[in-house]
Order: C-alpha cells, then sequence, then structure tokens
C-alpha cells in the first residue's frame, strides 16, 4: 500500500443526512411525535403551513404538495390534460423521471440535447426537435426544462421559443430547488413547476415527497383534483382520473423544520463549490455557472476527457472518496426510451457528456478538512 495515501481514513459522505438531523437536536423528533399525537397522518395542519412556507420561499402563488418529484411532474401533465398526439420535449441528459410521466398520459417524449458547458436544455436543439415533432405530425405542447445538478436551465431562451411555439413550460426542478435564474428563486417562472423531496435533493424529506409550484389560480384545483383521485366537490364524486398523490404530514412536519436552516444551508454548499472549483480548474472542467443563474449545488460534476473519468472514480474509492456518474446513458438511447424521437442530430453533447462526467461529495456538512481530503486526492489521481 502506498504510504502517503490515506485508507485508513473514515469515508467521506456522499451526501450527509446524519449530519444534519444532529444539528436540529430534537427538532425533528420533536416534530414528528406532535404528528404522532394528533394523527392527522394524511392532509394534517403540517402540510397546509408546509404548503404556505414553500410558495413563499419560492415566490410562486401557490405550492401543491405531493408525494414524489415524479407524480408532481404527472399531476401536471394530467392536470393540462396533455394527451397521445402531443409532444412533450425534454432534455435527453437527465433522470429518467423527467420523461417518464409522458407516455404515462399517452403523449410522446422528444428528446432535446444539451448544452456542453450547464449540462441544461439548449434552445437551439429544442427548435430542431420541434421541427422533428412537427414533421412526425406530433402537435407541440409542453417543455419541460431541467434544473440539471441545481443550475437553471437558460430560461429568457426557451421561454422565447415556448411562447413563439404556443407550448406550456413545465420546470422540472427537482434537482434546482433554492437556485436562482434572473434573481428569481425556482418555481416562480415557468407554467407550473415540479421538484423533489426524494432525501439525496437539496431539500430532502425522510421518505419520497415533491411540490407543484404555479401562479395560475385556475390550475390549483385541478391540481388538487388530481392528487385526490380525480374527485370533484364532494370527496367520493370522481370528475376525472386523478391518483394518490398526496404529501404525508409526517413529511410536511420533517420539511418544515429542513426548511427553516435552508438558507444557511444554500450557502454553505454555494461556499464548497468555490473551495472546489478554485482548487480544481487548472486539472479538469469544473462545473460553469451563467451569470444570470445562482447554482444549488445538487451536485458537484466535473469532466474529464473520456476514458479518464471511470480511473478517477476507482482511485478516489480507494481513497474512502465516494463518486458517482449522472447519468452514463441519455434518456435517448436507454432501452424503453429509444424508440422515442430526437432533435435531428443525434444529441452529440448528450453523448459526449455521458462519457465524461463525474460528481463529487457535495453537501452543506462538508467541512473544509473533507474538501481538502476530495481535493487532494482528485489531484493525486489525475497525477497533479
Ligand atoms: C429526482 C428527480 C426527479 C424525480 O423525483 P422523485 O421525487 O424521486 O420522484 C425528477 N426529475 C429530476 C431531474 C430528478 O433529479
Amino acid at each position: 500500500m502506498n504510504s502517503h495515501v490515506k485508507t485508513d481514513a473514515a469515508p467521506i459522505p456522499f451526501i450527509d443526512v446524519a449530519a444534519q438531523r444532529a444539528r436540529l437536536g430534537t427538532r425533528i423528533d420533536d416534530a414528528v411525535a406532535r404528528v404522532l399525537n394528533h394523527c392527522r397522518f394524511v392532509n394534517g395542519p403540517e402540510v397546509t403551513e408546509l404548503e404556505q412556507k414553500l410558495a413563499a420561499f419560492a415566490g410562486a402563488k401557490h405550492a401543491i404538495s405531493c408525494s414524489s418529484g415524479t407524480d408532481a411532474l404527472a399531476m401536471i401533465l394530467m392536470a393540462w390534460g396533455v394527451k397521445p398526439g402531443d409532444a412533450v420535449f425534454c432534455p435527453s441528459f437527465t433522470f429518467c423521471a423527467t420523461a417518464e410521466v409522458v407516455p404515462w398520459v399517452g403523449a410522446t417524449a422528444v428528446f432535446v440535447d444539451v448544452l456542453e458547458d450547464t449540462f441544461n436544455m439548449d434552445p437551439r436543439s429544442l427548435e430542431a426537435a420541434i421541427k422533428v415533432a412537427k414533421d412526425k405530425g406530433l402537435t407541440p405542447k409542453v417543455v419541460v426544462p431541467v434544473d440539471l445538478f441545481g443550475q437553471p436551465a437558460d430560461m429568457d431562451a426557451i421561454q422565447a421559443i415556448a411562447d413563439a411555439n404556443g407550448l406550456k413550460v413545465l420546470c422540472d426542478t427537482a434537482q434546482g430547488f433554492g437556485a436562482t435564474w434572473n434573481g428569481k428563486r425556482t418555481g416562480s417562472f415557468g407554467d407550473a413547476t415540479a421538484t423533489s423531496f426524494f432525501p439525496a435533493k437539496p431539500l430532502g424529506c425522510f421518505g419520497d415527497g415533491g411540490a407543484v409550484f404555479t401562479d395560475d389560480d385556475d390550475l390549483v384545483p385541478v391540481l388538487k383534483s388530481v392528487r385526490e383521485h380525480g374527485q370533484g366537490v364532494d370527496k367520493y364524486e370522481n370528475v376525472r382520473i386523478g391518483m394518490t398523490g398526496r404529501l404525508d404530514t409526517i413529511q410536511a412536519a420533517i420539511l418544515l423544520e429542513k426548511l427553516s436552516i435552508f438558507e444557511d444551508e444554500i450557502a454553505a454548499r454555494q461556499r464548497v463549490a468555490e473551495r472546489y472549483n478554485a482548487a480544481l480548474a487548472d486539472v479538469c472542467t469544473v462545473p460553469a455557472v451563467d451569470p444570470r443563474a445562482t447554482s444549488i449545488w445538487a451536485q458537484y460534476t466535473i469532466r474529464l476527457p473520456h476514458g479518464v473519468r471511470d480511473g478517477l472514480g476507482a482511485a478516489l474509492q480507494k481513497e474512502g472518496v465516494p463518486t458517482a456518474v449522472y447519468y452514463r446513458i441519455p434518456m435517448h438511447r436507454q432501452p424503453a426510451y429509444a424508440h422515442f424521437p430526437a432533435a435531428g442530430n443525434g444529441l452529440p453533447v448528450c453523448e459526449k457528456l455521458a462519457g465524461e462526467v463525474i460528481s463529487l461529495p457535495m453537501h452543506a456538512y462538508l467541512d473544509e478538512a473533507a474538501q481538502d481530503r476530495v481535493i487532494a486526492a482528485v489531484r493525486r489521481a489525475l497525477g497533479a
């Protein structure tokens, strides 16, 4: 064993849920105990309180909590009545849920390439994809910009294309909740926004959860109906096809406590990213943030020439530094999605990034000593 490589140190957690719980002391336990005592496990008072606080945080008129980020995306498509023959434009370099909900409503996902520097939807490729959809006889209906790794997509360009083509904008901010575009938080732009509270997301609960944001007053009762089996005025009247889409009261109670320290965690994540940027920019391509955006750093994702990436992951693992590759296979090459159309050029940037990206440990409780361990291990592995 190489004597200067510290393999004896405890592995660094990729994300650290325990550190956050320790910081909150008994607050989460107390919040859960309150729900156990009042027993309103479904639609309890914490759910309404959370929805109000989430809307205020995002700067949106309405927040509708729900069972997951995936269900948030699906509820919006269902509430809009997206249907067979409609085209929904999704980046191919994303988590599968972005596109998965499209066939749920019988519509067709059309895959769009991304930009190499921000990993987010390429507006020019979106225009090409709209043309492909029309040529196939589909009706362009919805575009889903994804805030990949925590940075909002180029909303100025995408909104302009959506306006010119009569598309609704469904923002997928499952990774970007808390980030900003032109000084506004995600959730406050587009026609509706979906986010996730999966534990590994920047604002996570202790299970599955999500929310929809919108300023559209008319959409709110429809979303709430979809969330409750398509109920009408009466609970046992069903006016549309819906789902069981509610957020558990216990998760809402947990999220209320976590939301109260989220601003502070956002600042901590930003400090980690800045230190990584300064220490690694000479040995790899560090993430670029658009001057109009701030990132919530859901992931800190670097790029290395094809082939070097996998060697780095293996070398870091030996030093107790975990890494992850998001995403090794772009959506348009996934077996379940390969039959969907894509913008006409084979999506070369998605293909390229899939071979180059690797994400380093990133969370609000990663102290400077742990950051330095990550930095030293990366530099050593790259021979710097
Ligand atoms: C996590 C994620 C989702 C889905 O959220 P869940 O709460 O896990 O259902 C959707 N889109 C993106 C981009 C995600 O990262």
